[in-house]
C-alpha cells in the first residue's frame, strides 16, 4: 500500500463536490463574495440554466493583482483577519469558493481596486491557473464561470432543465436580497430580465419591507406584522404574516442568522410553536425573520454551504422567537389578511418565490377567496338547543348603543346594522363596512375563553342531570380513557362504561349541555386521527379547538342587534380574534375606497 498526497487539482475537485452542487451554488457563492466586497449593485447573468455561463459583476472593493492571484488558491481568504473562527462577520471565510468553481468550470476574473491605475484579469480552470494580465476595467469585480461541470460529466448529467436550474439560482439570489435591501440586484438570462431589485434607501425597516414585498408579493407586505424582540443580546427582527395568510407548504418561511440565509430545524420549529392554535397543523404561515447574535454565540461553520447554524443557547433563541412572534401577532389580533386584491398583488405573484397558491392569489377581483378545508362543516347546523344569553356568553350591551355613531375610532369593528342568512353580521365602521362570519368569530371567542379559563384553573363545569352514555368503538373509548385527566382540566368529566361506551357526567359550563354525544365523538375522532405524536399542549389546543368548533356551528341562529354588537365588542377585546382556529378570517373589512373601486368610481 502506498500512501500519497492527492494533487491540488484533485483536492479542489473533491471540495467542489461539496460546495458546488448545481449552478445555483455557484451563483450563491459569487453573489456572497460581491456582498462581502461591499458592493451596492450586483448584476448577474445566467445562460442556459448556468451551464453555459454564470457571470456576476459588482461595484465592490475589487482586488489588487497579488490578491487576485491568491484568491483562486485553496484556503486563501481575506476575511479571517485574526485567524479566529469565533467571530465571523462575512459570508465567506473558508476560502474555498473560487478554487472550487475553478475546478469545475472555466473561470475568468476581472477586477480593479478603486485608485489603482489598471485592472487585472486572471483565468483558471480544472487545475490550470494562468498569469494575471492588465486589463481596462471599471472599479469592482466581474467573475465569469463558463461551461460548468465540463470536467465532471457525471455532475452535468444530474442537472435539471435550464428553467429549473435558473429558478434555483434566482431563488438563491432572492434569499440574499431579502437580507440586503441596501444592495441592488439585477438578474437576467441574456434574453430577458428575471429579477430587478433596486437598492432601497432611507429607513432600514421600510426598505426591508419594500424588498420583501417585491420578492414575496405585495399581499405579504399588507398582511404582515413587524417582529421585534431581544433577549440576552440576541435580537429578532423582520416580518411575520398574519395567520390568515397561510400556505400549504412551509417554503415561504425565510430565516436569516446574522444576515445569512439558513434552513434550520430549530428555527422552523419555533415558528410552528408560535402559530400553534392559530392554524391547522397542515397549513403554514409566511415569515421572514432575522436573528442577530454576537458571532461567538453562533457557529456557522457546521456545513460547507453554511446553510445550517448552531446556537450556543438554542433554548434561548427558540423562546425569543416564540414569545416575540406571539406578541406581534396578538398586537395585530384585529387584522386579517383579507382585503381586495390589487393589481400589485398579481405582479408580485409572478416572481418565482411567490407561489401563487395563497388565499388571495386566485381570487377574482372583488371577491375574497379563503382556503377550503375539506371535512369541516361550513354550513350552520339547524339550531336545536336554546342556549341562554349566558351560555353563549354574549351579555347585552349598555342600552342605547344602537343609536351611537359608528365613526367612533374606539370601535374598530363598527356598529352592527344587519344580519344576513343567519350567518353574516354587517357592521358600519368609520371608514367602510365590516362583514363578520358569526360562526367563525364565535368559535374563536369560545376557544380563547376556554383557554383563558384553563390558564386560570379548571374551567367551570356543569353537571348533567342525567349523565349521558355515548357509544363508541373500542379504539375511541380507549383513546378517550387515556385522556381523562386532560379532559377534566377542561371541565369535561367522563368515565368508561364497559368496553363500548363512555359516560359523560360533567361538561364545560361554557358549552352547555346540548349535543354532548356529538361533541364526544368529535373529540374521539380528533384523538385517534393522528394526534398521537403531538405534545400535551398541542393536544389540548386541538381538543379546545374541536370543542369550540362543535359548539359554534350549533350556535348558528338569528341574532338581535344587541347580541351582534356584543359579539363585535368581544372580538375587539380578544386576542387573535381576526381568524378562527383554522386560520380563516373571522371578518372581512372593506374600506369605502375599495367599495368605490368595485363600482368603478375611482
Ligand atoms: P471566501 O469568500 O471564503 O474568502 P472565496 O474563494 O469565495 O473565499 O474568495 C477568496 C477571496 O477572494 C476572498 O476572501 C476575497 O478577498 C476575494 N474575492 C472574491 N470575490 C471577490 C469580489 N467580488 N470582490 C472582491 N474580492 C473578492
Ligand atoms: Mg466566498
Amino acid at each position: 500500500m502506498i500512501v500519497r498526497r492527492l494533487p491540488d487539482s484533485l483536492v479542489n475537485r473533491i471540495a467542489a463536490g461539496e460546495v458546488v452542487e448545481r449552478p445555483a451554488s455557484v451563483v450563491k457563492e459569487l453573489v456572497e463574495n460581491s456582498i462581502d466586497a461591499g458592493a451596492s449593485e450586483i448584476h448577474v447573468l445566467i445562460r442556459d440554466g448556468g451551464r453555459a455561463l454564470i457571470c456576476v459583476a459588482d461595484n465592490g472593493c475589487g482586488m489588487a493583482r497579488e490578491d487576485l492571484c491568491l484568491a483562486v488558491e485553496r484556503h486563501a481568504t481575506s476575511k479571517l483577519a485574526d485567524e479566529s473562527l469565533s467571530r465571523i462577520g462575512t459570508f465567506g471565510f473558508r476560502g474555498e469558493a473560487l478554487p472550487s468553481i475553478a475546478a469545475v468550470s472555466r473561470l475568468t476574473i476581472a477586477t480593479r481596486q478603486p485608485g489603482d491605475e489598471t485592472g487585472w484579469a486572471l483565468e483558471a480552470n480544472a487545475g490550470y491557473k494562468g498569469e494575471a494580465r492588465p486589463l481596462a476595467h471599471a472599479n469592482g469585480t466581474r467573475v465569469e464561470a463558463r461551461d460548468l461541470f465540463f470536467a465532471t460529466p457525471a455532475r452535468l448529467k444530474f442537472l435539471k432543465a435550464a428553467a429549473t436550474e435558473t429558478r434555483h439560482a434566482v431563488e438563491a439570489i432572492q434569499r440574499l436580497a431579502m437580507a440586503h435591501p441596501e444592495v441592488g440586484f439585477f438578474v437576467g438570462d441574456g434574453a430577458r430580465p428575471l429579477l430587478s431589485l433596486p437598492a432601497g434607501g432611507g429607513d432600514f425597516e421600510e426598505a426591508r419591507l419594500h424588498r420583501l414585498s417585491k420578492i414575496l408579493g405585495s399581499e405579504f407586505a399588507r398582511s404582515a406584522v413587524v417582529v421585534a424582540g431581544e433577549r440576552d443580546g440576541i435580537t429578532l427582527g423582520g416580518f411575520a404574516g398574519l395567520p390568515t395568510l397561510n400556505r400549504r407548504l412551509a417554503s415561504m418561511q425565510f430565516l436569516f442568522v446574522n444576515g445569512r440565509p439558513v434552513r434550520d430545524r430549530l428555527l422552523y420549529g419555533a415558528i410552528r410553536g408560535a402559530y400553534q392554535g392559530l392554524l391547522p397543523s397542515d397549513r403554514h404561515p409566511m415569515a421572514a425573520l432575522f436573528v442577530d447574535a454576537a458571532p461567538e454565540d453562533v457557529d456557522v461553520n457546521v456545513h460547507p454551504t453554511k446553510a445550517e447554524v448552531r446556537f450556543r443557547d438554542a433554548g434561548l433563541v427558540r423562546g425569543l422567537i416564540v414569545s416575540t412572534l406571539r406578541h406581534a401577532l396578538a398586537g395585530a389580533a384585529q387584522r386579517t389578511a383579507v382585503s381586495l386584491p390589487t393589481p400589485a398583488a398579481a405582479e408580485g405573484a409572478q416572481t418565482p418565490l411567490a407561489d401563487g397558491r395563497g388565499p388571495l392569489a386566485s381570487s377574482p377581483r372583488g371577491r375574497v377567496a379563503t382556503p377550503s378545508f375539506p371535512g369541516l362543516r361550513e354550513q350552520p347546523a339547524p339550531y336545536h338547543g336554546a342556549p341562554t344569553a349566558s351560555a353563549t356568553g354574549w351579555q347585552a350591551p349598555p342600552a342605547g348603543e344602537e343609536g351611537a355613531d359608528p365613526a367612533q375610532p374606539a370601535l374598530p369593528l363598527g356598529l352592527a346594522r344587519a344580519q344576513l342568512h343567519a350567518t353574516y353580521i354587517i357592521a358600519e365602521t368609520a371608514g367602510g363596512i365590516v362583514v363578520v362570519d358569526q360562526h367563525a368569530a364565535h368559535e374563536r371567542l369560545t376557544q380563547e375563553r376556554l383557554k383563558r379559563e384553563m390558564a386560570a384553573g379548571a374551567p367551570a363545569s356543569q353537571g348533567l342531570l342525567i349523565p349521558e352514555v355515548v357509544e363508541l368503538d373500542e379504539g375511541r373509548v380507549s383513546a378517550l380513557a387515556a385522556r381523562v385527566a386532560e379532559l377534566e382540566a377542561l371541565g369535561m368529566v367522563i368515565e368508561t362504561f364497559g368496553a363500548g361506551a363512555i359516560i359523560v357526567r360533567e361538561v364545560p359550563a361554557l358549552l352547555g349541555a346540548f349535543e354532548v354525544g356529538a361533541l364526544i365523538r368529535d373529540i374521539a375522532d380528533e384523538l385517534v386521527g393522528g394526534g398521537a405524536h403531538l405534545s400535551l399542549n398541542e393536544r389540548l389546543d386541538k381538543i379546545i379547538a374541536t370543542m369550540a368548533c362543535h359548539y359554534s356551528v350549533r350556535a348558528g341562529r338569528r341574532l338581535n342587534l344587541s347580541e351582534m354588537n356584543a359579539l363585535l365588542r368581544e372580538m375587539e377585546a380578544t386576542a387573535f380574534s381576526g381568524q378562527c382556529s383554522h386560520g380563516r378570517p373571522t371578518y372581512v373589512a372593506l374600506s369605502l375606497a375599495e367599495i368605490e373601486k368595485l363600482f368603478g368610481r375611482r
